[in-house]
């Protein structure tokens, strides 16, 4: 296989995986490995915290733990370059359009993730980013109205006084 068109860099979420040359749509680009588990093991893993489980079946599940699984380091985006397939019980990381050098490679893990393990409140992705900081200005700028207002009507009576 050649060598990996991506490296592991620091990300806003701690560690992420950077492209280091193009990459083009459909790419497969890493197995998401680890050993298998059943049912009653991934719920049990679970309640112990374990944030790489890859449930493939209802009773096949990847525990994505150990180091040598280097995609358990692809991040979470709610709008990514990137998704999981099942293939034969398998798991792969593709690309899911071209990718330039230096973009970070995400895919989306899915609802169940983002609402109970990540909050949606909290997810980091850069499209999350973007709305609670457009939504900060928003409200920064409705209120600086809120004040223009108050402050004519204030005027008002005393420029009829003066
Ligand atoms: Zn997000």
């Amino acid at each position: 296989m050649p060598r990996r068109p991506f490296r592991l860099g620091r990300s806003l979420t701690g560690l992420g995986l950077f492209a280091t040359r193009p990459i083009k749509k459909k790419t497969r680009l890493a197995e998401y490995r680890g050993p298998i588990l059943t049912q009653e093991e991934a719920e049990r893993a679970e309640r112990r915290g374990n944030r790489y489980l890859y449930e493939v079946s209802r009773n096949r599940t990847i525990d994505g733990t150990p180091r040598y699984n280097i995609a358990r380091y692809f991040n979470h985006s709610c709008n990514p370059n990137a998704e999981s397939v099942i293939w034969r019980g398998r798991v792969f990381i593709r690309t899911l359009r071209d990718i330039k050098p230096g973009e970070e490679i995400t895919y989306d893990y899915g609802t169940d993730y983002l609402k109970n393990v990540i909050g949606r409140s909290k997810c980091k992705c850069s499209r999350c980013r973007r709305r609670r900081a457009k939504r900060a200005r928003e409200r920064r700028a409705s209120k600086r109205r809120g004040r223009a207002k108050s402050a004519r009507r204030q005027g008002r009576p005393r420029g009829r006084r003066g």
